[in-house]
């Protein structure tokens, strides 16, 4: 008789676990803490909370959570379109833009296949490539910043698609915007770029694809309300591209893939324009923050303008228990090859303070 693994589809023998940060009640139950006295600046997630008009919407909703959701988040999709000044139909929502992502690879991906992208870009597009057997091409990102020439050159007749993230998960570093155009305008007819902008609403400047996306170019963006809006927990995220791609993804996509509240609450959120405004205030001041108590501590750290920072921290896996012991939870990132080093979320000025004071005391 078989084995379940002997029965199984073969990547997913030796496809990689996605390692998540800690839930603060785990940590709290692991070292006999308190769960309010923990802080989570593990999963770059907003300190400040859900956005207002998000939760308030998402509560509404939940009156209504014996219905279906909307599977064609008819909405929320008219709703982008005006933001963007697209249409509809340029728009495929998920259950977070870890989903679209995941839909690009199902729909695009077969064995042979070469997806491009840095040595330490975000976890996703090797997870995504590797289940669907293709093959992935990690270009080496020299001091950890992704080398758009590089990754450019990686480019084979194999290549299916090209990922990058701008400011890129978990590093920080972001690309300028004529260098992404410039790297969108080069890439062969048949190669798909992925560009995802999970972090954008910290950039002072987000690159602009649209005009290229109009003049038929295959390039995909992606957004999320996981990081700025504050509703990583509800998880809704979308990809914006051509008529035609979206068509292709919403086949593959489970018919309501995105729930009830979650809708409602990105619906409302993308309103939200105080509370967005909000966050990166708080944001900018945070990184600064954090960056000079890591100067004056001695750490070094990769330059970035989104709501995280990768700091080298010493014996960086011994000092991640230690911090959850004093209840800071911080994302360990041995797993994406870099020893040493420590991911860690901006959070409110007195949260920061408190990580601050916890490395010192290392
Ligand atoms: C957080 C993050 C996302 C968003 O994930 P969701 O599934 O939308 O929560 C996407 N890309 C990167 C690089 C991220 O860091």
């Amino acid at each position: 008789m078989a084995s379940y693994s002997e029965l199984a589809n073969r990547p997913v023998l030796t496809q990689p676990v996605y390692e998540a940060g800690r839930p603060i009640e785990v940590v709290a139950r692991d070292f006999g803490l308190d769960p309010a006295s923990v802080i989570k600046l593990a999963s770059n997630e907003n300190p400040l909370g859900p956005s207002p008009l998000g939760l308030a919407a998402a509560q509404q909703a939940l009156k209504q959570c014996h219905l279906y959701p909307d599977g064609g988040c008819t909405f929320l999709r008219e709703k982008l379109a005006k933001h963007w000044g697209l249409k509809p139909e340029n728009f495929v929502i998920g259950n977070g833009s870890n989903e679209v992502m995941i839909l690009l690879a199902q729909t695009f991906l077969r064995p042979g296949d070469e997806v491009v992208f840095g040595s330490q870009a975000f976890i996703v597009y090797k997870l995504a490539t590797l289940l669907m057997g293709a093959t992935p091409v990690e270009v080496p990102m020299p001091h950890y910043r992704h080398d758009l020439a590089a990754m450019r050159a990686a480019v084979t007749p194999q290549t299916r698609i090209l990922f990058l993230a701008s400011p890129n998960n978990p590093t920080g570093g972001t690309d300028r915007p004529e260098d992404i155009l410039q790297l969108a305008q080069s890439l062969p007819e048949d190669v798909i770029f992925c560009l995802d902008e999970a972090y954008a609403e910290y950039l002072d400047e987000a690159v602009d694809l649209r005009r290229l996306i109009a003049a038929g170019r295959k390039i995909v963006v992606t957004r999320t309300f996981s990081k700025a809006y504050g509703l990583a927990g509800l998880r809704v995220g979308y990809l914006m591209g051509s008529t035609e791609v979206v068509s292709l993804l919403n086949r593959v996509r489970q018919p309501f893939n995105v729930n009830l509240p979650a809708l409602a609450a990105a619906e409302a959120a993308l309103d939200d324009n105080a509370f967005v405004r909000e966050t990166r205030a708080v944001n900018a001041a945070g990184l600064t923050q954090l960056m000079a108590g890591l100067k004056q501590l001695g750490f070094n750290y990769i330059e970035g303008r989104a709501n995280f920072l990768a700091a080298q921290i010493p014996q960086a896996e011994t000092a991640f228990t230690q911090l959850q012991k004093v209840g800071v939870i911080v994302r360990p990132l041995k797993g994406y090859g870099m020893v040493g080093w420590l991911r860690l979320t901006v959070g409110t000025e007195s949260q920061n303070a408190r990580l601050l004071r916890e490395l010192g005391r290392l």
